[in-house]
């Protein structure tokens, strides 16, 4: 006979830990005790070696929802106990928890949800402790249901009694409701009256069926959705949303229709049905509405993760165009009011609830890479998960960047990645930084003793965190994102580090983009970089890439009448010279080294896009069209100057005039341009290996999003025995760069 303590650490309250180590115990006949407390969960048991054996064994497949980071057990000898209790939280237990992310509806309440015997048949709320609403739920620490939004429901006697039952799936669910207690959906016509129908439920399938645009309420946000197999209500909602060609994402009924839509293999299945349910990128194989995604030869698919969403396609409805609730560029509706008020005159009719979100939080997107995946938006079904950090340190508030804003608050070696915040470019997604970050530092108790923020004086980011008063650091953008990418994997460096975006500013004043660094925690050389040309029109040239192609075209050529490509006929020779006269007269044209930018200019060349309606997406039209399995590539050049190795373009530029003048197949062209911009980095970083015996490489930065440049880089470098590391938990983008931020506030605290 043997005693052992455990102490179990991770996500392990409220997720049905205490319940599942009862039946665990009572299965191996043992005796003792289980309680939380502030540390996790503690438990004491006591019997036969073999006994033990087998439940530490079990414990290592916990409930659903939990997450276990570490187990420590002691032993010692027995007491002599004489059963097996769940005992009282201890007080002051729970102080500091980590929160659940949001889950997607479990088997059981599945099975529960469609049978017609159960009392939640076709109750759009079912829930249990392993799925449901959690994060965008919570008030306010400890997690109980009265600091949820489900506080206003009281529950009923059989509810009740199920929350109150250790061998009840539901013990302890906080958001525990049924049709008798629980919240209730609403139809509301356009202006917001009730529609009056028995069942709104069925009534918003019929309407979807007819074409209509619905907003429907979901756990962190309001989604748009319509019919995808109708063009008409596709474009549609296109036009009122005012989103011409950005695509949207579907939702499916399940995973055979995915898979009539999409090529899926074993990783993307996994993905797809993951309890987080994220959105996930896949080949394209057959189209549905052609206005869902054009241009692109992929679609973002997710399935259904609330009981609602299931209910939506129990009437025949196959796939839904799901997009968020918002007008471009507005961050995503998620209160009753605010939603009715916003999206009045591009939703017609409105399946709303009565369980407020608190927090909004907009889907998670992910794409399938060498069988696992890469993050284009953390959000939803990730967050509040943290991230570990190989070092620990003073609490840091990473302030994060402009673009697709996520903050990040640590505390001890816990890294808190926020959800997605969105574009920090006008008052309501900065209240939302503001209330997000206040919400953060409440529910897991952070206060702050450094803040660390984006060069960027212009930066809503910045200017928060100097308005603070705590010791601060500003840190180089590219920096940040290379520091993010070592933070995943614990690296300290010093390591090789390849940050490829479209805009950051430079320690010079320039804007950079291109970036060959050598990183430790400390900081870091600028061992190279994309050759550097003019940016006309700063932020103009982001949005008309058929300025960055001119810019590059006269660094190459004298005269428009030497260039002989169809690009220059739909220039003319007025807008030539325009941007001829601001490079010469310096007039608002930084110089830039961004790799963005010159992917901008070559699908402006090719004629893919002039002008862009959503951020990257001459550069991602270009990936999209390039020819697969294309082994060709151009020349270019790598000079040192001043000590630094700079990859100069102008040959590739050259290469590809003359052969968009040869008519040949832009995809061909779109390859091997991806293929050289991958020849050149592994080129610039051999050299650099020579000159640091540095052979660790980390990819960061936006354009890695691109999974062709990507996977190209990724083989070269593999090839070339260098060791690769890329982004896996958060993205390369900037919704990543907080992440690198914290860690080096707690590398310099
Ligand atoms: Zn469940
Ligand atoms: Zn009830
Ligand atoms: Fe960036």
């Amino acid at each position: 006979m043997r005693r052992v303590h455990i102490l179990v650490q991770g996500i392990v309250q409220g997720v049905g830990f205490r319940p599942f180590v009862y039946g665990l115990a009572k299965k191996f006949g043992l005796c003792g005790w289980v309680l939380n407390d502030e540390q996790g969960v503690q438990i004491e048991v006591e019997g036969k070696e073999g006994a033990i054996e087998g439940f530490l064994s079990g414990l290592k497949t916990p409930p659903p929802l939990a997450m276990i980071e570490e187990v420590k057990t002691e032993y010692f000898p027995p007491v002599g106990y004489r059963d097996f209790e769940i005992r009282e939280s201890e007080r002051g237990a729970e102080r500091f928890a980590l929160i659940s992310p949001d889950i997607a509806t479990c088997k059981d309440c599945l099975r529960e949800l469609f049978d017609p015997q159960d009392r939640r048949y076709r109750y759009p709320f079912i829930n249990c402790t392993n799925c449901g609403p959690r994060f965008t739920i919570i008030r306010d620490i400890p997690y109980d249901r009265d600091k949820t939004t489900m506080a206003p429901f009281r529950m009923c006697e059989p509810c009740s009694r199920e929350y109150h039952d250790p061998l009840n799936r539901r013990f302890h669910a906080q958001p525990n409701a049924c049709p008798a207690c629980g919240p209730q959906v609403r139809l509301l016509k356009e202006d917001g009256t009730e529609l009056p129908c028995h069942d709104p439920v069925r009534e918003a399938v019929r309407l979807l069926r007819e074409g209509r645009i619905l907003a429907v309420k979901g756990l962190g946000g309001f989604h748009l959705a319509c019919d995808a197999r109708n063009e008409e209500a596709v474009s549609r909602l296109r036009r009122k949303k005012y989103r011409e060609d950005k695509p949207f994402a579907l939702m499916c009924r399940d995973l055979e229709v995915a898979g009539r839509l999409c090529y899926l293999d074993g990783t993307a299945a996994e993905l797809l049905q993951s309890k987080e349910r994220p959105i996930v990128i896949l080949p394209k194989k057959e189209d549905v509405a052609p206005s869902v995604a054009p241009y692109h030869r992929t679609l973002g698919l997710m399935l259904p993760y609330t009981p609602l969403h299931h209910l939506l396609f129990s009437d025949g409805l196959d796939v839904l165009v799901m997009t968020s609730g918002n007008l471009s560029d507005e961050p995503i509706a998620y209160k009753d009011e605010d939603a009715l008020r916003r999206l009045q005159g591009i939703a017609e009719y409105f399946l709303m609830h009565n369980r407020e979100i608190h927090i909004r939080c907009d889907d998670s997107v992910l794409k399938p890479f060498r069988g696992g995946a890469t993050f284009f938006r953390r959000s939803r079904g990730y967050v509040p998960y943290p991230i570990k950090l190989r070092k620990r340190g003073r609490s840091v508030l990473g302030c994060g960047a402009e673009l697709k804003n996520t903050f990040c608050l640590t505390k001890g070696d816990y890294a808190f990645m926020s959800h997605h915040i969105g574009d920090l470019e006008n008052f309501e997604t900065l209240t939302s930084f503001e209330e997000g970050i206040e919400h953060f530092k409440r529910l897991f108790q952070i206060e702050p003793e450094v803040v660390v923020h984006d060069l960027h004086p212009d930066y809503l980011s910045t200017r928060y965190a100097l308005g603070l008063e705590l010791p601060k650091f500003g840190i180089q953008h590219h920096f940040a994102h290379a520091l993010s990418c070592m933070a995943e994997h614990g690296l300290e460096g010093p390591v090789l580090a390849v940050v490829m975006d479209g805009t950051g500013y430079g320690e010079d004043g320039t804007v950079w983009g291109g970036e060959f660094l050598e990183v430790s925690l400390e900081g870091y050389r600028r061992l190279g970089h994309l050759r550097q040309v003019p940016l006309p029109g700063g932020d103009r040239a982001v949005k008309e890439p058929w300025r960055m192609a001119t810019v590059y075209l006269q660094q190459v050529f004298r005269s428009p009448k030497e260039v002989k490509i169809p690009f220059i006929s739909w220039l003319g020779p007025r807008r030539w010279r325009l941007i001829r006269e601001m490079v010469r007269e310096g007039i608002n044209s930084p110089l830039t080294s961004s790799t963005g930018r010159f992917f901008d200019a070559v699908s402006a060349l090719l004629g893919i896009r002039q002008e862009v309606n959503y951020e990257g997406q001459a550069a991602i039209e270009l990936e999209q069209v390039a020819a697969e399995g294309e082994g060709g590539e151009y020349p270019f050049d790598i000079e040192e100057r001043e000590g630094r190795l700079i990859f100069d373009p102008l040959p590739t530029i050259l290469q590809i005039v003359e052969e968009i003048r040869k008519g040949e197949d832009p995809p061909l062209v779109a390859a091997r341009f991806h293929n050289t911009l991958a020849r050149a980095t592994v080129e610039m970083l051999s050299r650099m290996r020579e000159a640091t015996d540095l052979s660790e490489v980390v990819l960061s930065g936006g354009c890695f999003q691109n999974h062709l440049l990507l996977g190209r880089v990724y083989h070269l470098l593999e090839e070339g025995d260098f060791r690769v590391w890329i982004h896996r938990k958060v993205p390369p983008n900037d919704g990543g760069i907080a992440l690198g931020q914290a860690l080096y506030g707690i590398a310099r605290g």
